[in-house]
């Protein structure tokens, strides 16, 4: 089948794209330049792929009508485009604006344009639109919405904390794709499914032209894990705590969001599980003498004995995804084997 993927040049999109592609789909992305398209043409024809591979430019999301010309004639839409960053300047509604528009956007087109041909549309949700914080630990699940990043930013406007500015976007976003397909659930001749990923770490793909200019997450996994305390960047506190997934297990995820029956109108959280910070330095001290040789000294922490139990602040139910999905998530240690040899071979 013939898939949108909007915004198909980023970190997770770019997986996306790869495994649809192996998988036997055609693929039409959006970027916003014609150079990011070029360049992302350019990798996946290194990686001999780019035969099913077209873009278009959709330089504002934002626009009425935006996606107009991009959906027609696909069979499915998977909508990953939305800013993912952490800001202390921007306002909330700098954030949450162009998420919540360039969903309202892509579902608009889907509908008016896409009708006829389009049967599914993915959305690329977050863990974000479901936890709330507390000093407890606690354990979520798909009824659980993230209410409390909402009100911090209405409440603080520019000072609310930069994450909760970007996890209050995701929940108005995913609230948006619910409510556009109840409001016009007479018309619509497609269904809706939303992945809700927590933290995605992983080698990656797409076209990252020096480390500075590394995405969210995988700078935060190279921050904390390998960056030396003198570059004086800020990391992450290795007793800190959340969930996660690989960007290779989110990307079949989606492909099989795509092909499943029994999936129509969930939401469903997809994760490996619950990790500490000291867990991956931990694995990253055992693996860089072999796997990361051009690094000696990783930040060490307090690694934890053998037998010690991590308390685990954030743990997602994810029953529902084994039992819908079924995807077999790869382990820390697999995922960051495979993030040290992307790192030896960029010479990070
Ligand atoms: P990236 O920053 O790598 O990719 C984001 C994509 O969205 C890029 O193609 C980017 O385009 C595009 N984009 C960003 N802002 C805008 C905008 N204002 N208008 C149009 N396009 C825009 O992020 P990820 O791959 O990490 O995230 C992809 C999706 O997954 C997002 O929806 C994110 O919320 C979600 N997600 C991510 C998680 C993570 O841990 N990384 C966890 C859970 C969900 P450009 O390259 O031109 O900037």
């Amino acid at each position: 089948s013939k898939v949108l993927v909007t915004g198909c040049n980023g970190f997770i999109a770019a997986w996306i794209v790869r495994t649809l592609l192996e998988r036997g789909h055609t693929i039409r992305g959006t970027v916003r330049s014609h150079d990011k398209g070029v360049r992302f043409k350019e990798i996946l024809n290194g990686l001999g792929l780019g035969k099913g591979f077209e873009f278009v430019v959709v330089p504002d999301i934002v626009k009425d009508g935006a996606f107009n010309e991009a959906v027609k004639g696909v069979d499915a839409i998977i909508h990953t485009a939305s800013p993912v960053l952490f800001s202390t300047e921007a306002k909330p509604e700098d954030i949450i604006q162009p998420a919540v528009q360039g969903s309202f956007s892509i579902l608009n087109s889907a509908l008016n344009i896409g009708n006829d041909t389009v049967r599914r549309l993915v959305f690329t949700s977050s863990a974000a639109a479901i936890l709330e914080v507390d000093s407890e630990p606690r354990k979520f699940s798909e009824a659980n919405w993230n209410e409390q990043s909402v009100r911090e930013c209405e409440e603080l406007g520019q000072n609310a904390s930069p994450i909760s500015k970007y996890r209050a976007s995701k929940t108005l976003a995913e609230r948006t794709a619910w409510k556009f397909i109840d409001d016009n659930k007479d018309k619509i001749n497609w269904d809706l499914v939303a992945l809700n990923p927590p933290f995605v770490f992983g080698p990656v793909i797409h076209d990252v032209p020096s480390l500075s200019a590394l995405n969210l997450t995988p700078a935060m996994m190279y921050d904390t894990i390998v960056r030396s305390d003198s570059e004086g960047k800020e990391r992450q506190a290795l007793t800190g705590s959340n969930s996660w997934i690989d960007v290779r297990d989110l990307a079949e995820a989606h492909a099989l969001a795509l092909e499943k029956e029994g999936v129509a109108y969930e939401r469903i959280i997809v994760t490996e599980g619950p990790y500490v910070w000291q867990e991956w330095a931990d694995i990253a001290n055992s693996l860089a003498p072999i796997h990361l040789p051009s690094h000696s000294n990783l930040p060490k922490g307090t690694p934890l004995l053998d037998g010690a139990k991590s308390v685990y602040q954030i743990i997602y139910d994810n029953s529902k995804a084994n039992r819908l999905l079924g995807i077999k998530c790869r382990t820390k240690e697999e995922c960051l084997k495979d993030i040290f040899a992307d790192y030896e071979v960029r010479g990070w």
